[in-house]
């Protein structure tokens, strides 16, 4: 099942095009009180409420998917994991080019570990990314990115797909400079999930999909998530070696090579076999004062 949020935190069903509001559905997650959790309540109950999204969607009112401003399809996540230099060809370049790697020792997945993005810099597909800082250059990453289902602490790769509630592509945008990743990396709008999520029953293998970026309709970025130094499995169990995971965090597996720089009046298009696609504009921040 594909399952989106649009407009004002509506939900709703992917299909054929259109969109089954299914926002009904929010009623049966009950009431939180203070301190309310710090995970995604939606995502948690998933798997109770997969049956009645399947059920309201057959009769639910229907909108147009180009008619809606689609929203990050998980409204809270606890945290956004991600892997650097996860595919070889990436990891290459990122060694030979200096004005990605600004003289900082690019050292290998097994050796750096994964690391943090802000959930303040997450925004969904409609949104577009702001370009905050445009003396510096702001780079694409184009990413699979599995989607927590239930909590988990060491979780051995051979049990890990079974803590994936489903899967979404992510842009993992880059301000590229001497400072750590997490700051560069979790500048607001700086982390798209879109434009749906799709349920891990449709993807049993997230090991061969292919993905595909473009800006303004030239390709920048080609691969097969098959080419992931650590795949989706062993990324949960590194992470769990050091993070408890809980529903609604978002691990951001890493990108292959062909990064590149956006400017505001680009358009990035970004694709992932059995997820979809999405357009994500780029504009330039008007500082609100
Ligand atoms: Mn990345």
């Amino acid at each position: 099942m594909k399952i989106c949020r649009f407009n004002e935190d509506r939900i709703g069903v992917v299909l054929d095009g259109e969109i089954a509001d299914v926002t009904t559905i929010l009623e049966s997650l009950g009431n939180a009180h203070y301190p309310y959790p710090n995970h995604d309540v939606f995502i948690q109950n998933l798997p109770r409420l997969l049956p009645e999204l399947a059920a309201l969607s057959k009769t639910a009112p229907r909108v147009p998917l180009s008619s809606v401003n689609l929203l990050s399809p998980v409204a809270n996540p606890g945290k956004i994991i991600a892997a650097p230099v996860n595919y070889a060809d990436h990891l290459h370049e990122a060694v030979s080019q200096t004005e990605l790697n600004h003289g900082n020792k690019i050292l290998t997945i097994q050796m750096v570990g994964l690391f943090l993005k802000a959930t303040s810099s997450l925004q969904g597909c409609s949104h577009g990314v702001l370009i905050e800082h445009a003396d510096r250059r702001n780079d694409h990453e184009v990413e699979l990115v599995a989607i927590i289902g239930k909590s988990g602490r060491n979780v051995p790769k051979e049990k890990a797909l079974e803590y994936v509630a489903g899967y979404c592509i992510g842009l993992d945008m880059t301000v590229r400079g001497t400072e750590d990743r997490s700051m560069r990396k979790s500048v607001d709008t700086f982390s798209v999930a879109g434009p749906w999520m799709v349920t891990a029953d449709e993807i049993p293998d997230p090991g061969v999909l292919d993905l595909r970026l473009t800006v303004n309709g030239e390709e920048r970025q080609r691969a097969n998530t098959r080419d992931l130094v650590l795949n989706t499995a062993e990324l949960i169990e590194f992470a769990t070696a050091y993070y408890s995971i809980e529903p609604g965090d978002l691990i951001f597996t890493g990108t292959p090579a062909g990064v590149g720089p956006v400017k505001a009046g680009d358009v990035i298009h970004a694709e992932i076999a059995s997820i979809g696609a999405m357009e994500v504009a780029v504009h330039k921040k008007r500082n609100i004062v």
